[in-house]
């Protein structure tokens, strides 16, 4: 295919991989990258920034095709120094990175400085065209419907994504609800150049997470997310389970009161962690997107990418093409 996004960044097809706490490892990045779209390793999985260095070395060693780093700038439980995690993605020698949250402004002259290409994640327009002033060379335009972190506007991606295309110049991806070949075919008609996919993904055979949570995704429906910690204006997507049905009764009680420390214990990542490692769903929180609802198989990642391609071809020929024909 031919985009925007996979000129700029040599890939075969506009398919970019989530950048998710705990499953963005190099086994995942790598499979991504090998199936022709563009794999990330996830910075914060990491302890710390050499742990981060071995990681995309191990990376390099199961692909030669494009991968990126993903960098993630948003409150956090534990001391994080993202100046680090930024030194360390530079000394890597990666040329592409997914920064999310945040605006990444204090780390944009020296990823330019390296030659390194930077797409910024974030669920608004005014937020897009702020990483389009400070030089961001692409953008992940990220819907209500995602998992994890969707901002505080609520607007879903039917009406987010072609407002992004009203505003942008540069090119930006779709996020957020992304699964097949029908949301690839939307995606660029709304005005996107590629996709970026995250809760799918983590329904693959190389997934880095037990076996129980894909088929956990596989059995759910679309009404199996919850948004937790609202109040605290850091709202997240989370999979609904014993764990985010606990916390929104505290969020309830504790109503205006309501800070970080009431919540730290339930949303805490080090829970989660456990929940990808044991397959146990309610072990903690652990982010989802509504797309749950049209995931209903565990694909490799190429099976994925080339049927998402071959489905989206097969729209545009058996359905949209004898629908817009003229008679
Ligand atoms: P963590 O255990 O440090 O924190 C758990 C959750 O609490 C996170 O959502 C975090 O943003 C929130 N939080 C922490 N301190 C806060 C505060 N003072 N005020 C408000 N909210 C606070 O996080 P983790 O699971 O180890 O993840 C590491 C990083 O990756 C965090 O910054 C997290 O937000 C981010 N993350 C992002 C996404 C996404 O959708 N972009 C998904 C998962 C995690």
């Amino acid at each position: 295919m031919k985009t925007r996004i996979t000129e700029m960044f040599a890939i075969r097809y506009p398919i970019v991989q989530g950048g998710m706490q705990w499953v963005g490892r190099a086994e995942l990045a790598a499979a991504v990258s090998n199936a022709g779209g563009l794999g990330i390793v996830t910075a914060l999985t990491q302890p710390t920034p050499e742990d981060l260095l071995k990681e995309i070395a191990r990376c390099r060693e199961m692909t030669d095709a494009p991968f990126g780093v993903n960098l993630t700038i948003l409150p956090s439980l534990r001391a994080i120094s993202h100046a680090e995690f930024a030194q360390a993605i530079i000394d890597s020698g990666v040329k592409i990175v997914e920064t999310a949250g945040r605006n990444p402004e204090p780390y944009m002259a020296a990823f330019k400085e390296a030659g390194i290409k930077v797409i910024h994640k974030c669920t608004s327009v005014r937020h897009s065209l702020k990483a389009q002033a400070i030089g961001c060379d692409a953008v992940s335009v990220d819907g209500f419907e995602c998992a994890g972190h969707p901002g505080e506007d609520d607007i879903p991606g039917l009406v987010l994504l072609p407002r992004a295309a009203e505003e942008l110049t540069i090119p930006f991806i779709a996020s957020g609800g992304f699964a097949d070949g029908r949301g690839l075919v939307a995606a660029l008609a709304l005005g996107a150049d590629g996709i970026n996919m995250g809760t799918r993904f983590m329904a693959t055979l190389e997934a880095p997470i037990h076996r129980s949570i894909k088929e956990r995704i596989v059995a759910a429906s679309e009404l199996d997310t919850a948004l937790l910690m609202r109040q605290l204006r850091n709202t997240a997507r989370y999979f609904r389970n014993e764990v985010t049905d606990q916390a929104l009764a505290v969020e309830r009680d504790q109503g205006a009161e309501l800070t970080i420390e009431h919540l730290g214990p339930f949303v805490s990542g080090q829970r989660g962690k456990i929940v990808y490692e044991s397959g146990n769903a309610d072990a903690g929180v652990w982010s989802a997107g509504m797309v749950v609802g049209l995931i209903h198989d565990i694909p490799t990642c190429e099976e994925l990418i080339s049927r998402i391609v071959s489905e989206a071809r097969e729209i545009v020929a058996s359905r949209l093409a004898p629908a817009l024909a003229c008679a």
